[in-house]
Parts: structure tokens; C-alpha cells; sequence
């Protein structure tokens, strides 16, 4: 509800219909990052982040203050645990990089209407192969306060038919590395700022600009979106289930409560069976 009302003040507020025009297509826009490049920019009002972020002052920054818990923020090893009752901490390898996904209906729902404030549904019909409507499978912070070396990498493997999106939770303090991307065999650097998301898909190599140890958290808001058809789940469900224990499925239901999957891979139902 809030969502809806902040953004009808906000065009309410801008100066003339002109204005209200230019700014509500943007809003919905995808600016393309270069031209053949499968990322995009879009433009939101910032006052959207308002509810997520709350989130983030009364669960996760207390967690991740306590003493006992800045090893966690260090590397070195791998953590799965939950943070109270709304999210869920994963972290890989050695890398000194936390994932920390909406782990309830309540949570992910609040993450969902960020996501659907953007109005960018449409946008993203135009870029995958889907049948009825594109699914958010999930919704997660990304949160650190270093980064020793890059780390190149895609989201999702080739035609996965899916998109992450990434913005500041807040601005990113001096010092905190940006996100370093390849473009005709050329490194470049992507600033963030608050009220502007960056949206990539598969092929799009790129790796968080390596920044020395920090005393401010670099939080990054975070999540996965794409299509509907379980015919591409394969290609992409390393990447939604990497990050997170709570995820929506292909089907729009949240993982574990249906037989979806079954109906769409017989043979891992007959494998199953015969477990
Ligand atoms: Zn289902």
C-alpha cells in the first residue's frame, strides 16, 4: 500500500505534465547499458526502498554489528543460517561476501512489491521467452565490507530466459568498490547510485570492483526474475537456489509446496519413486 501512495505523490509533486510524462517512462525503461550488451539501466523513485529498508535496520544490521558476528563479514568460510524468522544468510567458498534472501511469504512479499513498483514487467517480456507473466523467484540483500580481487562471473548459464537486478540499499560510502563489467573484450565500471538499478542476463560478465577492508557495509539490494516456462528451470535453477532456501518456482508457487515440477520432468517424479 505504501508503495502505491508514495509514487502517486511523487508524480502529483513533479513540476508539469511534461515532466510526470518523461519521468513515468523512465520509470518503466530500460536504458540499455551498450547496445548489444544484455544489460540495462532503470530509473526509480528511491522513496520505493523505504519498507525493504526498515527490513534491513531492524533484522539484519543489528546481526550484523554484534561482535561475535564480524567473522562472518570476513570470508574464509562458508555460512548457512538463518537471521531470526524473515531471512536467511548464505555465503560461498572463501569469498567475504554475504547473501542474505527473504526467507518468509511476509518478507518476500514486501521484496515483490519493490519489484513490481518498477514497472519494468513488460520490458522484461520483450527479452525472454515466457507464457503468461514474468516470475520474481527471489529477493535478497548482498552484503560485504571488502572485496580483495575480482571475481568474473555470469549470473546464469545461456538461455536461462532470466534477469538480475542489483541497487544500493544505500549509497555507497567512498571507497566501497563498484561493479566492474565486460564489453567488447573491455573492463568497464558501472557506478551505482541510489534510485537507479542495473538489470543483467545471461552472458554478461562482470565482477564487484575489489575495494580494501571498509568500516561501512556496502549493501546491495538484490533479486532474480524472469520466465515462466519449467522448460528453461534447468538452466537457471542453480542460480535462484545458490542464494536462497526460499524461492518462487517457474510455476509462481513457492518451492516445495506443489507438484509443478513433476508435471513438467515426469521422470524425476518416476525417479523419485523408485528411490
Ligand atoms: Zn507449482
Amino acid at each position: 500500500m505504501y508503495v502505491e501512495v508514495s509514487y502517486n505523490i511523487f508524480l502529483w509533486v513533479a513540476d508539469s505534465p511534461f515532466s510526470v510524462k518523461c519521468y513515468a517512462s523512465l520509470m518503466s525503461m530500460f536504458q540499455p547499458l551498450h547496445s548489444g550488451l544484455n544489460a540495462y539501466t532503470v530509473r526509480f523513485d528511491p522513496r520505493l526502498l523505504d519498507d525493504i529498508r526498515t527490513l534491513y535496520y531492524l533484522h539484519i544490521a543489528p546481526f550484523l554489528s554484534l561482535p561475535e558476528n564480524q567473522p562472518v563479514l570476513a570470508g574464509g568460510k562458508v555460512h548457512r543460517r538463518p537471521i531470526g524468522k524473515d531471512y536467511y544468510l548464505f555465503s560461498y567458498n572463501t569469498l567475504p561476501l554475504l547473501w542474505v534472501s527473504a526467507h518468509n511469504e511476509h518478507v518476500f512479499a514486501l521484496h515483490r512489491r519493490f519489484f513490481d513498483a518498477l514497472g519494468i514487467q513488460d520490458a522484461v517480456k520483450k527479452r525472454v521467452d515466457y507464457e503468461r507473466e514474468i516470475v520474481m523467484y527471489a529477493g535478497f540483500f548482498i552484503i560485504g565490507n571488502r572485496w580483495p580481487r575480482p571475481f568474473w562471473h555470469t549470473d546464469f548459464r545461456e538461455q536461462s530466459q532470466a534477469y538480475t537486478l542489483m541497487t544500493p540499499l544505500v549509497e555507497l560510502a567512498p571507497g566501497h568498490g563498484q561493479l566492474l563489467y565486460e564489453y567488447e573484450q573491455t573492463e568497464h565500471i558501472y557506478t551505482y547510485q541510489v534510485g537507479e538499478a542495473i538489470v543483467f542476463g545471461d552472458g554478461v560478465l562482470h565482477t564487484t570492483q575489489p575495494y580494501a577492508p571498509h568500516q561501512t557495509l556496502r549493501v546491495m539490494l538484490s533479486m532474480t526474475f524472469g520466465t515462466d516456462k519449467w522448460q528453461y528451470w534447468p538452466h537457471l535453477k542453480h542460480a535462484v537456489q545458490a542464494q536462497s532456501k526460499y524461492y518462487v518456482l517457474p510455476c509462481g508457487h513457492v518451492s516445495g509446496s506443489c507438484w509443478c515440477r513433476f508435471k513438467a520432468f515426469p521422470h524425476e517424479f518416476k525417479a523419485l519413486l523408485q528411490r
